[in-house]
């Protein structure tokens, strides 16, 4: 369902020289044509990847905050002053035009320097930082009305695994989304085991099919038909050159999104030529 979708998500990781090289690699790959590629660097990075990397490539942020800016310390603004101030009729229709094309083009932080998409809910900002089903899913609304796409997160943690309710914390991360969420149109779904991430232990091709395949059905239960079979799916959690290509075959994955392996510019190439 829908085109492939490969993300490489750097984390909190790279330099000014690190990431130098690493677009460089990437502007000189062979890259499939019919794949989504998108790279999220830190924050910071954005500006020099952006000015740097070829455009084939779209880029997103890793966070975003839960609405418009303002004394927010250390948050990045999702709402653009301009937008904020209220118009009198005449300025607005004199400006009519001018703020469609700010709306589209940049009427936020994240959208001014050239993102177009952000990943929410990620386990490490649900585990580490301690953001929960509601925030995110007020995040990821507020992000969509900002005409910022969202690569939504989900995955269970291993002792759920264990305990058999790897369904059940899909399954609630994802209403979480619902619960805020009027269109899914721009939201991409990254199943993400939190077992499997940063590891080296990635889900088999059986078991992340078989999560997919539940989310899928979720969201034809719990959203509609159309949304269940228009909604890319993809993995994430140890991918590599290596394991890419069986992963890829399942009927239910959509695409990756991949950590570590997305710092190497020729490995995160294969992973996205894995398309089948
Ligand atoms: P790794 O590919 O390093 O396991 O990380 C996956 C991930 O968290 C992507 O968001």
């Amino acid at each position: 369902s829908g085109k492939f979708f490969v993300g490489g998500n750097w984390k909190c990781n790279g330099t000014k020289d690190s990431i130098s090289k690493l677009v460089a690699d990437l502007n000189s790959a062979a890259l499939e044509n019919d794949v989504d590629i998108v790279v999220a660097p830190p924050f910071i990075y954005i500006d020099q990847v952006k000015s740097s990397l070829v455009d084939r490539i779209d880029i997103s942020a890793q966070n975003s905050w839960i609405g418009k800016g303002g004394a927010f310390t250390g948050e990045i603004r999702n709402r653009a002053p301009a937008y904020q101030t209220p118009l009198d009729g005449l300025r607005q229709r004199q400006i009519k035009d001018q703020l469609k094309t700010w709306l589209v083009h940049g009427a936020e932080q994240l959208i001014d320097i050239g993102c177009k998409w952000v990943i929410l809910g990620h386990s490490e900002r649900r585990h580490i930082i301690g953001e929960d089903d509601q925030f995110i899913g007020k995040k990821a609304a507020y992000a969509l009305s900002q005409n910022l796409k969202v690569i939504a997160c989900i995955g269970e943690k291993l002792d759920e695994r264990e305990a058999g309710k790897t369904f059940d914390v899909c399954f609630q991360q994802l209403k979480g989304f619902a619960d805020y969420v009027t269109s899914w149109e721009n939201i991409v779904i990254a199943y993400e085991p939190v077992w499997a991430i940063g590891t080296g232990k990635v889900a088999s091709p059986e078991q992340a099919q078989e999560v997919h395949a539940a989310i899928r059905d979720w969201l034809k239960k719990s959203v509609s038909t159309e949304v269940a079979s228009e909604t890319r799916i993809i993995y994430g959690g140890s991918v590599s050159g290596s394991n890419s290509a069986d992963l890829a075959k399942k009927e239910d994955i959509d695409g990756f999104l991949v950590g570590g392996a997305s710092l190497k510019g020729p490995e995160f190439a294969t992973i996205v030529n894995s398309v089948t």
